[in-house]
């Protein structure tokens, strides 16, 4: 089998690198043909592809610029298909709407968000998670060209990713067709990265907080313990913070060593957000509440006491230094 992997420049590729090869582990265990394309202009980024992705043999690069309509990547995407002729094409968690768009074009079956690719003598399964996080389905996609995306939650490869030294890179140009729908465009500088993917400690506040003035509270205390505040979407949603800091399916995968969560459910589209947090600590008031069944700890009680308690405890820690 053929398979290409497919970064762009909008692509953090250090990080989504790993998820690429969880999903490509399978193909490198067959000898599949691995191919990665690079379709940006920066020399980082291409070092970056040749480096990250385990057992490719070439690597395609298709400078594309950051000037380029999504019109002009399709268009050079679809010309390297034709040429090249993989079997698989697998996208990066990002790029989710370039794969369904590719896939169109070439007549090819398109799924997005996947966890887990796999063969057994049936052919290659996929799984990923459907009906917003709260059932995983594995399916047996039949058309080809097969092109799929990374979940931005999926599983990361735990195996040393190989120093791919030997991989030769090909160039090749982009297709730049001039659409004369788009007049103007000014591409927005991009935000400052937020802090909680990379954070080692977070605490989350959902609705259970009860206030505005309390998850500010949370935020204080994030902050005094070294560590980064996150919230549900229903927090965001009544105004209590920012929707910049939602964790979960619409918002950041965490991370983190420890994560505690006050007032939170645990519903499904939130729990997609700490899949790779390694110990998880739940306060809440309802001891049926669904977060307790992914807690390493749970603590069954008033969340406002709770934070009461270790603003106290921070304070007097602040006291002694
Ligand atoms: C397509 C889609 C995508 C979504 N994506 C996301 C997402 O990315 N992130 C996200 O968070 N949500 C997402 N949601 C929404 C999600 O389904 C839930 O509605 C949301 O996570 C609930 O937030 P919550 O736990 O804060 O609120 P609730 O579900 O209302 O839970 C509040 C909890 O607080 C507890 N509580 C109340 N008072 C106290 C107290 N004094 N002390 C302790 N505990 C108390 C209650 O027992 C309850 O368990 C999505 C939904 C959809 C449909």
């Amino acid at each position: 089998m053929k398979a290409a992997c497919v970064f762009t420049r909008e692509d953090d590729i250090l990080k989504t690198a790993g998820r690429i090869n969880a999903l490509t582990g399978a193909l490198v265990a067959e000898s599949a043909l691995l191919e990665a394309w690079y379709l940006g202009d920066t020399k980082e980024g291409l070092a970056e592809t040749a480096r990250c992705v385990a057992g490719i043999g070439t690597v395609v690069r298709c400078p594309v610029g950051s000037g380029a309509l999504p019109e002009n990547w399709l268009d050079s995407l679809e010309a390297l298909y034709r040429e090249r002729q993989p079997e698989l094409l697998i996208f990066t968690a990002g790029s989710g709407a370039l794969a369904t768009r590719l896939a169109v074009r070439i007549g090819g079956t398109c799924l997005t968000g996947c966890r887990t690719l796999g063969r057994d003598t049936d052919g290659l399964w996929v799984r990923r998670p459907v009906y917003n996080s709260h059932a995983d389905a594995v399916s047996r996609p039949q058309g080809r060209p097969l092109v799929l995306s990374a979940s931005k939650a999926g599983p990361v490869s735990e195996s040393p990713v190989e120093e791919t030294e030997q991989a030769a890179i090909t160039e090749v140009g982009p297709v730049l067709k001039h659409y004369g729908y788009c007049l103007d465009r000014k591409l927005k500088a991009s935000r400052a990265k937020n802090p909680l993917e990379e954070a080692k400690l977070v605490l989350v506040g959902g609705r259970g907080l009860g206030s505005r003035e309390n998850y500010a509270r949370l935020k204080q205390l994030a902050r005094a313990w070294g560590g980064a505040c996150g919230c549900t979407r229903a927090a965001a949603i009544n105004g209590w913070a920012d929707v910049a800091d939602i964790i979960g399916q619409s918002g950041h995968v965490l991370r983190a060593e420890l994560c505690i969560t006050l007032g939170v459910s645990g519903a499904a589209p939130f729990m997609a957000g700490l899949e790779n947090v390694k110990n998880l600590v739940a306060v809440n008031s309802d001891p049926d509440a669904p977060v307790f069944k992914a807690a390493d700890y749970g603590l069954v009680g008033d969340a406002l006491e709770v934070l009461e308690a270790w603003e106290k405890q921070a304070e007097e820690q602040k006291d002694e230094n």
